[in-house]
């Protein structure tokens, strides 16, 4: 197993983090079993958050009676709902009492996903005051914070220098984040790489992406592509059982080498994409917002890029039952609440029939609304 740096913190993290947001409802012994296995596998990095049903409390049952030298836990204050240093200290104290541990090696303020949270974060006697405290108590050894916030936001927050790290989404499909990703390097902060298997979908991947991996594991891809890009400190694996930690390890337990093969392996992959899609690829750029009716065109058209392409069809219809019921985790609309005002099309450098491609994908996405947080 590789180990490195948690940016300045002086903390040093397995590049296999251990994602403790899919043990919730599993039997305490199985959970035993997982955690301690991946301990002895050399797993360093243990995430969690109290808003992961009994997650902390499972890992503390886990971790209980074992030599814990080196093993770096996180966990979470919701931004949403944690909105004074008192509750931070509530909910910090709380997560040191299920987990049984004397600290908490990273608190991360969980979701800061507008200026506007992070304002209320950085506010006089706000959140981030109160894990200042706790730090000079001992309780918490560093602060960082978790965002699905738009590129330019998250970058702003990263300039306020309050941060030791930053936790966001990152796979070889999605590479929104990768201005993150390069300014940590600049301001010594972590990178930490959530959902790194796409919630799973990169790991059971369609027959059509499939294909186009070729003979490689798409689990062992997947997770040696992200650990190859410079700056990751660790790649959280949401896992939930001793196979799943397994074919984790088998990628990531070894020494990691051929970098340059994983980024042309990616590229490749994306390059399919463009091909299939064609005219109507979708390169994220944004410059077709804003949308008067808040339809998140981008990240639509990024859906209809992955539907096209790869076939990823429940996937899709997964995260279109979100959209418009996720808040801030997933802002946007649905593409039947487009009025075809038309103000987007002509700022489209790609010229893309953006009203024709979100009334098409509506038609084939919609199934019905869900109201659920996305998934770290
Ligand atoms: S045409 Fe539809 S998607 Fe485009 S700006 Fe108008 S309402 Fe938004
Ligand atoms: S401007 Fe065009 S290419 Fe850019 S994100 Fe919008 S729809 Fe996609």
């Amino acid at each position: 197993m590789e180990y490195r740096s948690l940016g300045s913190t002086g903390l040093t993290v397995s590049v296999l983090g251990f994602g403790g947001m899919r043990i919730p409802g599993r039997p305490e012994d199985e959970v035993a079993a997982l955690i301690g296995a991946a301990l002895d596998r050399g797993v360093r990095y243990i995430d969690t958050a109290p808003g992961y049903g009994n997650s902390e409390a499972l890992i503390g049952q886990a971790v209980a009676g074992r030599d814990l030298t080196g093993v770096v836990f996180s966990t979470k204050t919701h931004v949403g709902s944690d909105k004074d240093a008192d509750a931070v200290r509530r909910q910090a104290e709380g997560s040191l009492e299920r987990l049984g541990i004397p600290r908490l090696d990273v608190l991360q303020m969980w979701g800061i996903n507008t200026w506007e949270m992070a304002q209320q974060v950085l506010a006089p006697g706000g959140p981030l005051a109160g894990a200042r405290r706790l730090q000079e108590e001992g309780l918490v050894g560093h602060v960082g914070f978790t965002t699905h916030a738009l590129t330019a936001v998250a970058l702003r927050v990263m300039d306020t220098r309050e941060f030791a790290s930053v936790t966001g989404r990152y796979h070889y499909l999605d590479g929104v984040y990768d201005p993150l990703r390069r300014r940590a390097m600049e301001l010594g902060m972590a990178f930490v790489a959530m959902t790194p298997l796409g919630q799973g979908w990169l790991a059971q991947p369609s027959a059509a992406l499939r294909a186009a991996l070729g003979p490689e594991d798409p689990v062992a891809f997947a997770l040696r592509w992200i650990a190859n890009r410079p700056g990751v400190a660790t790649a959280i694996v949401g896992m939930s059982s001793l196979p799943e930690l397994e074919a984790a390890h088998a990628a990531l337990g070894g020494e990691l080498t051929a970098g340059e093969d994983y980024e042309a392996g990616a590229q490749w992959v994306i390059d399919r994409m463009v091909e299939t899609l064609g005219a109507d690829y979708c390169t994220g750029c944004r410059q077709c917002l804003p949308c008067p009716v808040d339809i998140n065109i981008p990240e639509l058209l990024r859906l209809n890029n992955l539907l096209r392409a790869y076939d990823l069809v429940g996937w899709c219809k997964d995260r279109y039952k979100l959209m418009g019921n996720a808040d801030t985790w997933y802002p946007g609309v649905k593409a039947d609440r487009c009025t075809e005002c038309g103000d987007c099309e002509p700022r489209c450098p790609e010229a893309l029939p953006i009203i024709r491609l979100l009334s098409a994908l509506h038609a084939e996405l919609f199934e019905g609304d869900r109201g659920r947080l996305a998934k770290n």
